[in-house]
């Protein structure tokens, strides 16, 4: 086990008399490219909101880089960059938006300019002059990314950055989040409802199903319980029936692998719906 950067023991919380989150521990340790990894509803943002304090827990603990009051837990909360949804005003363009919020978030007046330009080079929309309202969904997220970068904050939680992205917004999403973790020494947590979608991306795992997490690992657990072998065939009718003649049983034929699928199936017990 790493160095814990948060932590959240027995955390519960209800909306009316429907329990969201039943009972969640997990644990985030420095460094860590964090995947939550769950259907919709499982209660991923509830989650990150009870981490961030947007909303309150019923009980149970949250301890932020160390935390063990609710005021250094609160104080600790400053050192996380967030993108949960994309809020932003449809007449400013990247730049006054980011302004507001860099105002919100109480960054300096002098040091404004140069941290807008940072975080909007980073994510590659430093060219952009244009009104957000005419954004494609990959530069709202991009933007969404931006906003949670202001004032460099060690932690990072992006809840569904890639959600209704195309396959290029994906890679250039992915490789970002490679580079918060590598390049500026950010912990990462990021969540996603497809389920394979972080295998390349995350090396912890949190599984969330139905307001718990069912089982934390790591990306070495997963290789370890990855049994398959691969074969490329020419004949695949003839191969099937030797191989399903001689016992074996096949997986997939023509999908793309993804072990991180099978594991959470694996987990709650089946492809149910
Ligand atoms: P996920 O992020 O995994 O899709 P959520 O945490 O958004 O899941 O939601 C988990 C469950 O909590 C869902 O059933 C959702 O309808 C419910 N829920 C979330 N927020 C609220 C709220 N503010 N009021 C009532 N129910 C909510």
């Amino acid at each position: 086990m790493g160095e814990a950067i948060i932590k959240l023991d027995q955390v519960v919380k209800s909306y009316g008399n429907h329990q969201v989150l039943k009972d969640i521990n997990m644990q985030v340790n420095k460094g860590d490219i964090y995947g939550l990894v769950g259907r919709n509803g499982a209660g991923k943002t509830t989650i990150f909101k009870m981490i961030l304090g947007l909303s309150e827990r019923d009980s149970g603990n949250v301890s932020i880089a160390g935390s063990k009051t609710d005021k250094e837990l609160f104080q600790n909360r400053g050192k996380i960059g967030f993108l949960v949804g994309t809020k932003f005003y449809g007449y400013m363009n990247a730049k006054n938006n980011l302004k507001y919020f860099a105002t919100v978030k109480g960054i300096p007046a002098r040091e404004m300019k140069k941290e807008i330009e940072r975080v909007l080079t980073i994510v590659g929309l430093q060219n952009v002059k244009t009104p957000f309202r005419g954004y494609s969904l990959g530069m709202q997220q991009r933007l969404g990314i931006a906003n949670a970068l202001l004032g460099n904050p060690e932690i990072l939680i992006l809840d569904e950055p890639t959600n209704g992205l195309d396959p290029q917004g994906i890679a250039d999403v992915r490789k970002l989040i490679r580079r918060f973790r590598d390049e500026f020494g950010m912990t990462v947590i990021v969540s996603s409802h497809i389920l394979g979608e972080l295998e390349h991306t995350a090396d912890r795992f949190g599984f969330v199903h139905e307001g718990k997490i069912l089982r934390e690992i790591t990306l070495d657990d997963l290789k370890d319980k990855e049994q398959a072998i691969e074969i490329s065939v020419d004949d695949l009718d003839k191969a099937r029936k030797l191989l399903t003649d001689g016992g074996v049983r096949i997986l997939r034929e023509v999908e793309e692998k993804s072990s991180l699928e099978d594991f959470y199936f694996n987990l709650i017990g089946g492809r149910v719906e």
